[in-house]
């Protein structure tokens, strides 16, 4: 459903593009139902930005392949740069291995993110995908950082991280 909602925005986004600032932001955040319990995160403050800038809604979970709903993710062995580093592995709570669909995704979100040229990204909190602080991976400290976020701290892409319900202050 996001492919198709990305795809089909894309033409009219491009022509609307040359005056807003872009702004990349996790689907789940902006009301679309690509949770893996099927659900969204629907932050309204966030929302209160649209006139200002342009949000272009990702999911890097679905862009890497995996369905929605979905069984739920945890990063073993490390956290979201060590899987991008070949250290550590994503494994869903049925025992399957998704590294490669979460590192797909995360590739295409950075895509995504060149493509338009955006100036920050905002990330859903405690995902194992976009979560600078995502407590679902094993990382000495109890939180690491996800997957897709790492991918974007390694190019230097200026994140901001939300929850659900308020508007977070961990920047990166
Ligand atoms: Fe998709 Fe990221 Fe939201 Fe998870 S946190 S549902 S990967 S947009």
């Amino acid at each position: 459903m996001l492919d198709g909602l990305m795809q089909e925005g894309k033409k009219s986004r491009l022509s609307r593009l040359q005056n807003k600032t872009n702004v990349l932001i996790s689907a789940c955040l902006y009301g679309i139902n690509c949770r893996y319990d099927g659900g969204n995160s629907f932050n309204r403050w966030v929302l209160g930005y649209q006139n200002i800038v342009e949000f272009i809604p990702f999911c890097p979970e679905e862009m890497g392949g995996l369905p929605t709903p979905r069984p739920a993710s945890n990063i073993i062995g490390g956290d979201g740069m060590d899987v991008i580093m070949g250290k550590a592995r994503v494994i869903n709570i049925e025992g399957r291995d998704v590294t490669e669909n979460f590192k797909r995704g995360a590739y295409l979100a950075l895509d995504l993110a060149r493509e338009f040229n955006v100036s920050l990204v905002i990330v859903k909190d405690k995902s194992p995908s976009c979560g600078l602080s995502t407590p679902y991976c094993e990382h000495p400290s109890g939180y690491g950082i996800g997957v897709t976020a790492a991918l974007f701290k390694l190019y230097r892409i200026e994140m901001i991280e939300v929850g659900k319900d308020h508007f977070g202050c961990i920047r990166w």
